[in-house]
This record gives C-alpha cells, structure tokens and sequence, in this order.
C-alpha cells in the first residue's frame, strides 16, 4: 500500500512568461517504508498544459548516497481530455540538473526498467489523489 505525504505547495513567478509556477515535493512511503520522494512542476499559462514529474526509487537510507537510487522523468500531460503519462528523456526534463532523487534515466533505458511498473504505480497515485495536480487539470 502506498501512502504519500502531501505538503505546501511551493509558488513562484515563472521566470519566462510571468505566470505563477507551482513546486510540489512529494514523500511516499509503502507498507511503512521510505519508497520514494518526487518532485512536481507545472505552470499556469503555458502552451502545454504539462505537469512535470521526477520520480526517485531506490535506498533512501539516511547515508546513502543518491547514486544508489534511479530517477524517472516524466510528464503528465492531458491528450484530448483525458490524462496521459510520457517518460522523458533527461535533457527534456525541468529537474534535469537534481541529483538528490538518484540517477536520472532517459525514456528507452526507463521503460526497459524493473522500476518502471513502480512509476507508473505512483502515477496513478499522483492523478488521483495529490490535489494541486488535479486542480491544475480541472
Ligand atoms: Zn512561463
């Protein structure tokens, strides 16, 4: 079973067009466990209605160190009224440059991944139940 934590939102003026930016970071824990901590970035305004998400699995012990687990750049973007989930590539992701989550993947070694059927678990969390997603959708 899979538990996340839902803080604040963070919000800033998005340096390109004016508009507010939304950050989310998001802890996930499942049967108890640390599983998995993402990032969410999306911006009202833009010609692409996308959510951008990074998504780390891995050993979230306190001293290990972030080579030890795997991150996943994803997008959630809406397709002709419903939602739709892409892997990215790294050089296509907002969160390219953070280490923290683990090694960012691209899309073709992402989905060749044992992990990824866990991204898309958490996925289907996000859509459901994390509230500013949703409402950036609504
Ligand atoms: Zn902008």
């Amino acid at each position: 079973m899979i538990e996340i934590e839902f803080d604040e939102p963070k919000r800033e003026t998005c340096d390109c067009c004016g508009n507010t930016s939304t950050r989310l970071t998001r802890f996930v824990h499942q049967d108890g466990d640390a599983f998995s901590i993402y990032y969410v970035l999306f911006t009202k305004g833009h010609d692409e209605k996308a959510a951008y998400v990074l998504i780390g699995l891995g050993n979230w012990d306190e001293d290990a160190e972030p080579e030890t687990r795997t991150a996943f750049p994803i997008k959630i973007w809406e397709d002709g009224g419903s939602w739709a989930v892409t892997v990215m590539n790294k050089s296509e992701s907002p969160w390219k440059n953070v280490e923290f989550l683990g090694k960012i993947i691209d899309r073709e070694e992402a989905l060749q991944h044992p992990w990824i059927k866990d991204v898309y678990h958490i996925t289907d969390h996000i859509m459901a139940e994390d509230k500013p997603v949703r409402e950036f959708f609504e």
